[in-house]
């Protein structure tokens, strides 16, 4: 079996998909699994990838998912232009994403979160997919995979809630309880980033009230504008 056996950060995985030639019938859906096992206490980054390609070899798989995601990245597993083998029924034009760990009792957390979100979402972006397009394993099997605290009302819900932009917002992410500066840049490179948390409130409140139409693959800087107009209100609502 031959795999790619490699281990990208998620910007990594941005600038790999932008280039990835899909195929002549690109994939058309993705299936999310969780690992069970390895846990992500065992799991052992190439160590556990060469393990689980002896597994698949002696099950006599040509190919098996194609990403793996772990707390160090976005492994590359078998080539996604090709079908892989993780869902009977679902193998033809999907891709395989394994997220590493046993979330039936809690979901993603950690970089493994930020990793998997990140990597459905971009791939969702490559190649035009929409929620319906997202499948769990379980929706055609009796395994439990990819967790039952992982539900798709959740996994939805945290992908609006991911927003592309900025380099310069990593710095004013990192600090998630101080307010952004006011002369925040910008620059033409995009990277993946949750809505940092200074900025739930005020963007929950302009989507509540419809103030402003939020879209999933929105600035960042909508947030600092939401911030400070919330800000704002809330100062007036103070006064009278
Ligand atoms: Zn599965």
């Amino acid at each position: 079996m031959e795999i790619i056996n490699r281990c990208l950060s998620i910007e990594e995985f941005r600038q790999y998909v932008k280039e990835y030639y899909f195929g002549s019938e690109p994939a058309n859906k993705l299936v999310i699994h969780h690992t069970w096992k390895p846990t992500t206490d065992s799991w052992d980054g190439e160590r556990s990838i060469q393990g689980l390609k002896n597994y698949y070899e002696k099950k006599g798989w040509p190919a098996g998912p194609h990403l793996f995601i772990a707390e160090e990245g976005i492994w590359l597993f078998s080539p996604m232009r090709k079908d892989g083998i993780h869902t009977a029924g679902l193998n033809h034009c999907s891709i395989g994403i394994e997220v590493v760990g046993d979330y039936d009792n809690e979901v993603w957390s950690g970089n493994t979160k930020t990793n998997a979100l990140g990597a459905i979402k971009i791939l969702m972006d490559r190649l035009n997919l929409t929620f319906k397009d997202i499948y769990f394993h379980r929706d055609v099997s009796s395994k439990t995979c990819p967790g039952l605290a992982i539900t798709k009302e959740w996994l939805f819900s945290e992908l609006s809630n991911l927003y592309i932009s900025k380099p310069e917002f990593k710095q004013v992410i990192r600090n998630t309880t101080a307010p952004p500066p006011a002369d925040f840049s910008q620059s033409d490179e995009m990277v993946l980033i949750p809505v940092p948390d200074w900025a739930k409130d005020a963007v929950d409140f302009v989507a509540k009230n419809k103030l402003f139409k939020i879209r999933v693959a929105e600035d960042v800087r909508h947030a600092v504008r939401f911030y400070r107009f919330y800000n704002l209100l809330k100062e007036e609502q103070k006064k009278q």
